[in-house]
């Protein structure tokens, strides 16, 4: 059995059904997936489920930055700077293929939220803090230099800028990778299975009842212990245990829109100061550009958030201010991605004020839950927790559990070979790529993507090329199909095109040229049913209308029938 193959999704069921775990862990994102492997390594029999894909909740629909923090320095959060600067090193180390430094220029504008007195003050405090490497520390430019690195901003009113790095990330595969490192140690981990109450032996939690969200079967999964790591659904699964421990969040939205860099041709990412005191990033991403954040309460549907006018105006608003040169229209905009931020709630502050901090609490129940934090602190967040867990396992058996090693162990898709950087690891794949027929382009897209793990879609593409049946799928979309089946559980068209891949956010065309032939190939795959065929086909289609800002500006239903 292959422990992360959506081929063995009946035989992984089985294991969850029949064994008893030392601890299950509810949620599949990046807090879920951080402490499978931290657990797993540690030696623990690891179980974990989520009701939807993996990173579906929050974990692939974020700003997709590993930083350092600095926009933290304004809340005077100090602690937390230090922390996740720390952790941008050591993720930079451990998944190469997932941090990819992104030089970023925060423009200084008169009579703007910065000064350069202020903004030398920060830098100084952030990279002491963050533990910048010397390489990557700041620059100040002046007006001319930040123009020549920049020139669609405006010239008027603009004093200089800075340049700092950040690193760009997918947050959907680092926390895939993160889980597929946890299942090459031991950890069982499935998708579509949804925790829908706990079991108690003496009013203790041992287990808990869940229900495949694929075929509606309900079974039970034993452990001597339980980790809530569902984000935003924390409360609702606390209240699952006491009704009165479901009140901890504050839930607030965080909307990105992606447009054509024909139509916005930034040369350089970017991080603005706007004109209600808040920031928001401009991120060339191949041949896109995203830009986000707001940040506004929130109180509806958390499997599908919902972009509303006011998100996309309120950007419009803030772009068309800073490149006046290039008037923006809604329709412009080709794709988005909406994220709920799960923080720990606090009386009379402001969305953008409330602490990214998380927090561990243990339960009467002996439930474990863990709240808050950002996707740069899952590595912390994790061994903290599970610190929890050890001081309670030596209390409860007497039994020491091993510290957290997670520091020192690269994950899936990072392990490249030693003494090589990222950069010449993916100029050697170019060369093997290229004799394979592919283009640049393509392979570093696939190297980004799959990092190490590109010579498996190497293979898959060699053996189609000998065995290829004419189902009209182009041939390197499928090597990465079957790929992702076969070594990352996607089992929908969604899980292919949002999560595996991110294609809906930055290739909504070739989702659309491709997916009846996807559908057809997974539907092939699986043999599924007529029922569950169009279930998942309307799945993708709503995706691709709401990532498409249909459902808010002039609606155009996606054609689905073959
Ligand atoms: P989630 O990813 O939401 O995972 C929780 C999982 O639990 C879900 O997959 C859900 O399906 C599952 N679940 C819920 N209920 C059940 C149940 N009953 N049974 C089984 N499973 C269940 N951080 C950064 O470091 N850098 C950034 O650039 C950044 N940008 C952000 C931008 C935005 C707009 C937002 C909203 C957040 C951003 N963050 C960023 C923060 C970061 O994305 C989050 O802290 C992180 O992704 C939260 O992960 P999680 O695993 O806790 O939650």
């Amino acid at each position: 059995m292959n422990a992360f193959s959506a081929k063995d999704r009946d035989l992984i069921k089985q294991k969850l059904s029949a064994e008893v775990f030392d601890l299950l862990i509810i949620g599949g994102g990046i807090t879920g997936a951080g402490i499978a492997l931290d657990a797993a390594a540690r030696g623990l029999k690891v179980a974990l489920v989520d009701m939807q894909d993996f990173a579906a909740g929050t974990s692939s629909r974020s700003t997709k930055l590993i930083h350092g923090g600095l926009r933290y320095l304004k809340q005077m959060e100090f602690a937390l700077v230090a922390e996740v600067g720390g952790e941008r090193e050591i993720i930079h180390r451990i998944a190469p293929q997932l941090t990819i430094p992104e030089p970023m220029l925060l423009p200084i504008i008169k009579k703007g939220s910065f000064g350069r007195l202020t903004i030398s003050l920060a830098m100084f405090v952030y990279e002491m803090l963050a533990r910048v490497k010397k390489s990557e520390t700041h620059k100040f430019l002046n007006q001319s230099k930040t123009l020549e690195k920049e020139p669609l901003l405006q010239k008027e009113n603009l004093l200089g800028s800075v340049l700092f790095y950040e690193y760009r990330t997918d947050d959907a595969r680092l926390t895939i990778e993160v889980l597929k490192e946890a299942a090459t140690r031991g950890a069982v981990a499935l998708n579509y299975t949804k925790v829908i109450g706990f079991t108690y032996n003496k009013a203790i939690v041992d287990g808990a009842n869940v229900e495949d969200s694929i075929d509606g079967k309900k079974y039970t999964i034993k452990s001597n212990y339980v980790i809530n790591a569902s984000g935003p659904w924390v409360d609702e699964l606390d209240s699952l245990d006491k009704i009165e421990n479901g009140d901890k969040l504050t839930i607030t939205k965080g909307v990105h829109l992606v447009v054509d860099r024909k139509k916005l041709p930034v040369k350089q990412a970017m991080y603005f100061d706007t004109f209600d005191k808040r920031m928001l990033f401009v991120i060339p991403r191949d041949e896109k550009v995203y830009i986000g954040t707001t940040d506004t309460f929130y109180k509806n549907d958390k499997t599908h958030p919902q972009i509303s006018k006011e998100d996309c105006e309120y950007i419009l608003k803030c772009l068309n201010k800073f490149f006046p040169a290039h008037q923006l229209k809604a329709l412009d905009f080709e794709s988005s991605w909406v994220g709920l931020r799960p923080l720990i709630k606090k009386k009379g502050k402001k969305p953008s004020e409330i602490s990214r901090k998380d927090e561990v609490f243990v339960w009467d129940s002996g439930l474990i839950s863990i709240a808050g934090g950002k996707l740069t602190g899952y590595r912390k967040m994790a061994e903290r927790v599970l610190d929890v867990l050890s001081k309670k396992i030596l209390s409860d058996q007497n039994k020491t559990i091993p510290k957290s090693s997670t520091q020192s162990i690269t994950i899936s898709g990072g392990k490249i070979p030693a003494g090589m950087s990222f950069i010449d690891f993916t100029k050697t794949k170019i060369n093997e790529a290229i004799q394979l027929g592919l283009k640049e382009r393509d392979v570093r897209q696939l190297v980004n993507r799959y990092g190490s793990n590109i010579d498996f879609i190497f293979e898959n593409l060699k053996s189609l090329r000998i065995n290829k049946t004419d189902n009209g799928l182009p041939e390197l979309l499928e090597a990465q199909i079957l790929y992702t089946i076969e070594h990352e559980m996607c089992l929908t068209p969604s899980d292919f095109f949002v999560r595996r891949t991110g294609l809906l956010y930055f290739d909504i065309d070739q989702v659309k040229k491709n997916k009846l032939v996807v559908i057809g190939y997974l539907n092939k795959f699986f043999s599924w049913d007529n029922t569950l065929n169009e279930k998942l086909t309307n799945d993708l289609d709503n995706e691709i209308n709401e990532a498409g800002l249909s459902s808010i500006f002039d609606p155009q239903p996606v054609d689905s029938k073959p």
